[in-house]
């Protein structure tokens, strides 16, 4: 008897057929003589939907009545999953977040798992009830319905798996594993049998939406395995998040390529090249509350330099005003922006003992004539920043680049 974490998502559950079909997966598991708790996603568009509301209401929705009302849709999903296990005979119980007790701090839409108390959950599993918990969602200290931004039920998933030490945390989707690249814009893609914990990670960071990042950390930090699957299918092995100590099975230089479009650019143009200019420029930038992500400082050239970076795209308006406030006083010639630009990155842990991967990207873009605005490395990924109209056609010839669609000889 093995005690598995099961979460599915919004497309899993988008109707009463898919979540009757959940059911029958779900009963599968059980009549096996495993103990299983399931984590919930709401219906696929609905937290979209409901955000939409609440921008009818309020152009800026108050973040804590936002999570009031965005934590509805995974209420729905769960109670009409418990009926349809109850309606085959199951033992099930749906319980919200904060029913369970998933404590989290107070950052309303955005809020971190801080404590499960698991003990309610174990009582309910021995005594032969499934467990239904809503995903997403928790609770602070004070009682308040907190969110665990986009895609969170994927951390609600794999931070109940730590907290019971569950043998598997399996994360069912409407894909049959961790592709190469984003099957949608690459059919050519290719499932991963596996994948390093640390290559997730990055995929997760980078863009590549399959797995919330946060979700990723927590799987890292406690050990936990972590699969995802298809809920659209019945046979398959899924993808297998590795770590480093077990042997992989493949041996890529090249792991996956991810993308994202949330970035904007900013570039501060014309500064005194003085010690001090980052600071005075991205120091009001932190103290907005603003995240920065890709950097670059030109060498100066009379006495100037430029300065660029990225910030997500929903902190463009406000960061661009808040520069506009300070050119003054930062001395800047010019403040520029773009919002069309996207990031697109290549990851591997081979990248370490291989040299020329980085001089194959470059070349292979700029044969389509694909122009790098920025670059930024680290031990296992190169990202770019470049034109969003070319993220597409630059995501495919990299893909063909490093023979992605191939599986690396063993
Ligand atoms: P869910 O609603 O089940 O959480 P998501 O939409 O959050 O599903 O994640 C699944 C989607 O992630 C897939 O439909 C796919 O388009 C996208 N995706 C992006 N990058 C990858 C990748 N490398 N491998 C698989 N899917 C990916
Ligand atoms: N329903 C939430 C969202 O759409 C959480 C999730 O699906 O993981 O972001
Ligand atoms: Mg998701």
């Amino acid at each position: 008897m093995a005690l598995i974490v099961q979460k599915y998502g919004g497309t899993s559950v988008a109707n009463v057929e898919r979540i009757k079909h959940v059911a029958e997966r779900v009963a599968k598991f059980k009549m096996l003589g495993h103990q299983v708790v399931v984590v919930l996603s709401a219906m696929s568009g609905e937290t979209n939907r409901l955000i939409a509301l609440a921008r009818e209401v309020q152009s800026e929705p108050d973040p804590r009545e936002l999570d009031v009302l965005v934590s509805t849709g995974e209420q729905v999903t769960i109670a009409l999953l418990a009926m349809a296990l109850k309606d085959l005979g199951l033992k099930a119980r749906s319980y919200t977040g904060s029913q369970v007790r998933i404590l989290t701090d107070n950052a309303f839409t955005k809020a971190r798992i801080l404590q499960i108390d698991e003990a309610a959950l174990r009582a309910d599993l021995d005594a032969g009830r499934v467990v239904v918990v809503a995903g997403f969602q928790g609770m602070d200290a004070a009682g308040n319905i907190t969110t665990l931004g986009r895609g969170g039920s994927d951390t609600t998933g794999v931070a109940l798996a730590a907290a019971l030490h569950a043998d598997e945390c399996q994360i069912y989707t409407d894909v049959d594993g961790v592709y190469t690249t984003d099957p949608r814009i690459v059919p050519q893609a290719r499932r991963l049998e596996t994948i390093t914990f640390e290559e997730m990670l990055e995929m997760a960071s980078l863009g590549s939406k399959v797995l919330q990042i946060r979700s990723v950390e927590f799987a890292g930090k406690y050990k936990v395995k972590l699969r995802v699957l298809s809920s659209f299918q019945d046979e398959g092995e899924g993808t297998l998040i590795t770590f480093e100590e077990e042997k992989h099975m493949e041996e890529a230089i090249i792991s996956g390529i991810a993308f994202n479009r949330d970035e904007a650019k900013i570039t501060v143009q014309g500064v005194p090249d003085t010690p001090g200019v980052a600071f005075q420029i991205l120091g009001p930038v932190a103290d907005a509350n603003i995240d920065v992500d890709m950097i670059i400082q030109n060498t100066g050239a009379n006495n100037t330099t430029d300065f660029t970076f990225t910030v997500h795209r929903n902190d463009y308006a406000r960061t661009i005003a808040l520069l506009g406030k300070l050119q003054p006083q930062i001395g800047a010639r010019e403040i520029m922006g773009d919002e069309h630009i996207a990031k697109v990155s290549i990851i591997g842990v081979g990248m370490r003992s291989h040299v020329g991967i980085a001089s194959t990207m470059f070349r292979t873009l700029a044969q389509e004539n694909i122009n790098i605005r920025m670059i930024s490395t680290s031990e296992i990924k190169i990202s770019v920043v470049i034109d969003e109209k070319y993220l597409e056609l630059a995501v495919r010839v990299l893909h063909d680049a490093f023979e992605l669609e191939k599986a690396p000889a063993v």
